[in-house]
């Protein structure tokens, strides 16, 4: 169906969301439908294995402008982000959580925001961070902060909340790479950009689907795509290492020429421990960067569509692999 110029396209990625999904979308579509008539809002359901795609259907019966992407199996949200992203026809787009953690209510402001020619990119921020356990807001921060320590990105408070404008959103679909970490590629683009600040609501319904490990993947990821810098860190402390144990070799080698005894194995097993764990350390960081070009050089697709409810584009990314 091809219709006149979309003016908002809001797009939410959502799995096992059933419970509360229908609510969830009418007082969305409730909010976008204070600023604009022209607008679409793209549900991306990353293989859910709950009802949530039945309750899409429900929703797309009711308001026309919604629209359900389903991927084939659970991609993660960053890829099912993409996948939206990569269907928004929207001058301008709108990306934003499932479970009502970000306000709807900061729609129509932004809106109006794009609108006035403020900025391309109307970032939400967290002011606070919802109620979340004490580990999870220490390894935000710890992460958060070692992110603007190793690529020079501010990443503190930033959220998967915000208005792109059209052009922002070309310039991203151009990047290739199949890791993506979206915040940190939207602050990689660069574009004139605006805050607003948020308090992050308690969750509608459900727990965080985050798992630990998931979690520290999408760090890794993070830096792996964003930085080379452990790889040069680990350059520079190897040639540190090598010009000390070449100074102790020829004090070493001095000892043994006067006569004087070597006086223990202290200085051969610390050397021993550090060095290996230097190697490792290296080796380890080495297999993460070779991980992560494994995965780009694959390239495969980012997500597979396996069912749409209604047909946007004719060229879309319905593969096997
Ligand atoms: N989500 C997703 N795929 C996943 C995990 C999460 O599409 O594999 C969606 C989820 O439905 C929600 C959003 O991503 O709309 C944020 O997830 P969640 O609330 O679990 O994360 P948090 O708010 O704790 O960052
Ligand atoms: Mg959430």
């Amino acid at each position: 169906m091809n219709q006149a110029v979309i003016e908002v396209s809001v797009v939410i990625p959502v799995w096992n969301e059933a419970q509360h999904l229908q609510q969830t979308l009418k007082t969305i579509a409730g909010f976008i439908w204070q600023s604009t008539k022209s607008f679409e809002l793209i549900i991306v359901d990353d293989g859910s294995t709950d009802e949530t795609w039945a309750e899409l259907m429900v929703v797309c019966s009711e308001i026309p402008q919604v629209e359900g992407i389903r991927l084939s199996r659970n991609f993660g949200k960053e890829r099912a982000l993409c996948a939206g992203l990569e269907h928004a026809q929207g001058q301008a787009v709108i990306i934003m959580d499932g479970d009502l953690q970000h306000p709807p209510e900061l729609i129509p402001q932004m809106i109006d925001y794009w609108r006035s020619n403020t900025a391309k990119i109307i970032e939400c921020v967290k002011k606070r961070r919802g109620k979340e356990s004490f580990g999870y807001g220490m390894g935000a921060k710890l992460f958060y902060w070692l992110i603007q320590k190793l690529t020079r990105y501010d990443l503190h408070g930033a959220s998967d909340y915000k208005l792109l404008d059209r052009q922002v959103v070309e310039a991203w679909a151009i990047m290739p790479e199949r890791i993506t970490f979206f915040r940190g590629m939207t602050a990689w683009l660069g574009f004139s950009r605006v805050q607003i600040e948020f308090d992050v609501a308690p969750r509608i319904e459900g727990t965080t689907s985050w798992k630990f490990t998931t979690l520290v993947r999408l760090a890794l990821h993070a830096v792996v795509t964003f930085t080379s810098w452990p790889l040069s860190f680990v350059s520079i402390i190897g040639m540190m290492f090598f010009v000390g144990s070449v100074i102790l070799g020829i004090q070493t080698l001095y000892m043994k020429l006067m006569g004087v005894a070597v006086t223990g194995f202290t200085t051969v097993i610390l050397l021993l421990l550090s060095m290996n764990s230097m190697i490792m350390l290296g080796i380890g960081i080495l297999g993460e960067y070779i991980a992560a070009i494994y995965d780009e050089v694959k390239g495969r697709p980012r997500y597979i569509v396996s069912q749409k409810t209604r047909n946007v584009r004719s060229d879309e990314n319905i593969s096997d692999q």
